[in-house]
């Protein structure tokens, strides 16, 4: 019997033999922790960029993942998006999707979103129609250029707008935006699909002080209804953001906790500070 059978986990047939625009909100994540990854491996040419990691993140928790340049966050990234497949270990999304058996598209059906460091909106469109191009169903792009939008439909646009601080912009094309307001709307069109686990990835690399802040206050705003990933440099927006945070190291957990527990962990003072 193979690992998903045994743990009673759906195959990827039963996941998607429904295939609808709310798959994800169909995942069964009545138990707390949202994301498992137990004995994950991969070896890149005979080296292993993830050695034997765990890693679980609860439901609605914001979680900062940190680790020096190398340390393996965009490996452990891939893995879960499932651009990359390990070589052991299990993956699985909330109680019973085995995130090893779907593909990426499959992946972020099932409620994962990620957004990378660098915005990726489209800049000759305005706010409202990027939003629009980000809606969580199946249509074609040609078909939401050319239908009209029901009010529910405008209502979401409006709510994440909204949320995202970019209300008074909508009409605005992307390209006049900041890069703060550029990141914000690029996050704004990832809950456009309602995630239910969002991986962001330095969100607050290039940004203003000012707008640092924003960021930080959105993501808090944000957790809870969703579950959120952060992989950052910045350890003041970390410490900023007060969210649980692990250390990543040679491709394994190397510590987890608050940003205090990490500053007095003797392990990562061995790592980061020779001590
Ligand atoms: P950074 O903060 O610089 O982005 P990271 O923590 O994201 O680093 P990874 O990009 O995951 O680290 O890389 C982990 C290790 O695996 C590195 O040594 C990298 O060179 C190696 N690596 C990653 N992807 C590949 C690949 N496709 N082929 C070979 N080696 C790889």
């Amino acid at each position: 019997m193979n690992v998903s059978a045994q743990r009673g986990l759906l195959r990827r047939d039963k996941v998607f033999g429904f295939l609808t625009p709310a798959v994800g909100q169909q995942l069964d994540t009545t138990h707390s922790t949202l994301l498992y990854m137990e004995n994950v491996s991969v070896s890149f040419d005979g080296f292993k960029a993830i050695d034997n990691l765990n890693f679980y993140v609860d439901k609605g928790e914001l979680r900062c993942l940190i680790g020096a340049n190398g340390a393996g966050k965009t490996t452990m990234m891939d893995i879960i998006t499932g651009k990359t497949k390990p070589d052991t270990g299990s993956v699985i999304f909330g109680k019973n999707v085995d995130l090893l058996d779907l593909n990426e598209a499959e992946i972020a059906i099932a409620g994962i979103g990620r957004k990378f460091q660098k915005p990726t909106v489209f800049e000759n469109l305005t706010v409202f129609a990027n939003l629009e191009l980000a809606m969580a169903d199946f249509k074609s792009v040609w078909w939401t250029l050319h239908s009209k939008l029901n009010s529910a439909q405008v209502d979401q646009i409006e709510h994440i707008a909204s949320t995202i601080g970019l209300l008074d912009m909508l009409n605005k094309q992307a390209g006049y935006l900041s890069h703060g307001q550029k990141q914000w709307l690029e996050i704004g069109m990832l809950l456009m699909q309602r995630p239910l686990l969002l991986l962001i990835d330095e969100p607050v690399a290039g940004m203003t002080h000012q707008e640092m802040e924003k960021t930080g206050e959105l993501l808090q705003s944000l957790s809870g209804d969703h579950t959120i990933v952060v992989v950052e440099h910045d350890m003041e927006f970390v410490r900023s953001i007060a969210a649980r945070v692990t250390v990543l190291n040679q491709g394994t957990v190397l510590a987890e906790g608050s940003m205090a527990d990490i500053q007095n962990n003797d392990d990562v003072r061995r790592v980061y500070l020779g001590e």
